[in-house]
């Protein structure tokens, strides 16, 4: 079984489908009956198909990491290719959050619009959200986050998600893997079957639920938040969309293009599937099972690098999501009327790629991290209440880029390790 470009179309249909529904019922969402069916119906097939490629995000991300660390086979070969992906994720997040300031200080979203800071949202946002203080969560994050990378119950990990936790694990068990190689055939083998059957249940997944899921969760997601919601903020929404689509062209574009000497069109066309996935469940972490799936066979990228490079991408590479901190940052202070320095918009760039680290792919999660970096630069973090109520629509597509992300690097670290076994092929005969 494969993720075929007939399944790709499905989804596609499904995601239109379903924007035009939701949008539709939007119109009439105080219908007892249209509530009736986005609850019932909409949401429940939603979830469903969330519930399943959660089900899998565990297994796939421990089993593959492991089999990954054992094939790449050289503890050295991991460190540097560890290395190369932190450095390319920090770089490209640093670069996202720069083209999403200057697109928000040319266009200049929040001008002669104070008066939204008044609105309810604004309070509700500061009882409701911000009962601790974020200043103190900034002091916590950074060694924090150092202190988490390493589970002290791995069950635990497992049991609440914690990406990073479940790397290093694995990362360990492959190693070890390694080191005692010549003992352990049963081992690899099992791993290498218990990959078989996940990588077939995740397959099954995409073939018979994706399309009818994606329509369910974006169908929902417009019916309660629809484009009506947009038109005030509508600068800000266009903000965002621009940077993240010039971030997506540009750099990515001549990531693929140049650094993996791919064509970008034909890695857009195949890595499709997993972008529509990602645009309907608003998570990288969800998406995972199905985005190392579409890597390694539809971009052929090696299971070693791809099953390394992108869940560790899914919560550290976040450049979607940095973009809409950086947009948002820029509005904010614009309707507070404060112009930013370049050293606050220096301490933008810095929190909001730290943040990143360590915070899992979930819907939404983004805004939280947003309240850390307006505290750092000394803006009111209850401003998010303003922009929370179009966020669920944003975050679809910021959703997709940060996945693509992790792809685009996966497939230059790919095409590097290719280029150096020719090297080496060639200096041997
Ligand atoms: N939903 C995003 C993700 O999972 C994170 C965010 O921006 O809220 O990648």
């Amino acid at each position: 079984m494969k993720v075929g470009n007939r399944m790709t179309m499905y989804i596609v249909i499904g995601l239109i489908a379903g924007i035009v529904v939701g949008s539709l019922f939007n119109t009439m969402s105080d219908q007892t009956w249209v509530q009736w069916i986005d609850q019932y119906i909409f949401n429940v097939v939603g979830q469903l198909f969330l519930s399943m490629i959660f089900m899998m995000v565990v297994p796939v991300v421990f089993v593959s990491i492991v089999l990954g660390v054992f094939n790449v086979g050289d503890p050295k070969t991991l460190g540097s290719l560890g290395i190369k992906t932190i450095a390319f994720y920090l770089v490209t997040t640093a670069i996202a959050i720069t083209i999403a300031i200057v697109v928000a200080l040319v266009f200049q979203p929040g001008e002669g619009q104070s008066e939204l800071l008044d609105g309810d949202e604004v309070s509700e946002y500061r009882e409701t959200e911000l009962e601790g203080d974020t200043g103190d969560a900034i002091e916590q994050t950074v060694d924090q986050t150092i202190i988490d990378l390493i589970p002290s119950n791995v069950f635990q990990a497992m049991a609440t998600d914690n990406m990073l936790q479940i790397i290093a694990f694995a990362i360990f068990i492959g190693v070890a893997m390694i080191a005692v190689k010549e003992k352990i055939g049963g081992v690899v083998q099992l791993f290498e079957q218990a990959n078989e059957i996940i990588m077939w249940i995740v397959l099954a997944i995409m073939k018979y639920f994706a399309a009818i899921g994606a329509f369910g969760l974006v169908a929902t997601a417009f019916t309660q938040a629809g484009f009506g919601a947009i038109q005030q903020l509508g600068m800000y929404f266009i903000c965002v969309l621009l940077a993240l689509l010039i971030h997506f062209v540009l750099i990515y574009g001549s990531v693929v293009q140049f650094l993996a000497r791919k064509p970008f069109l034909w890695f857009v066309k195949n890595f499709m599937p997993a972008m529509t996935v990602a645009f309907s469940t608003s998570s990288s972490s969800a998406v995972l099972p199905i985005s190392l799936e579409t890597a390694q066979n539809k971009l052929n990228i090696r299971k070693s690098v791809s099953s390394f490079v992108q869940p560790l991408g899914a919560t550290v590479n976040m450049d979607g999501t940095a973009i809409m901190q950086g947009v948002a940052t820029v509005f904010i202070a614009q309707l507070s009327g404060i112009d930013l320095t370049i050293g606050q918009m220096v301490t933008v760039v810095l929190v909001a790629t730290l943040a990143s680290i360590g915070t899992a792919g979930v819907p939404g999660v983004g805004l939280v991290m947003l309240a850390m970096v307006l505290t750092a630069v000394g803006l009111d973090p209850a401003a998010i209440g303003i922009i929370i109520g179009i966020d669920r629509l944003l975050d679809m597509t910021r959703t997709a880029v940060n996945i693509t992300g992790d792809a685009a690097i996966a497939l230059v670290l790919n095409e590097q390790m290719t280029r150096k076994e020719e090297r080496q092929a060639g200096i041997k005969q």
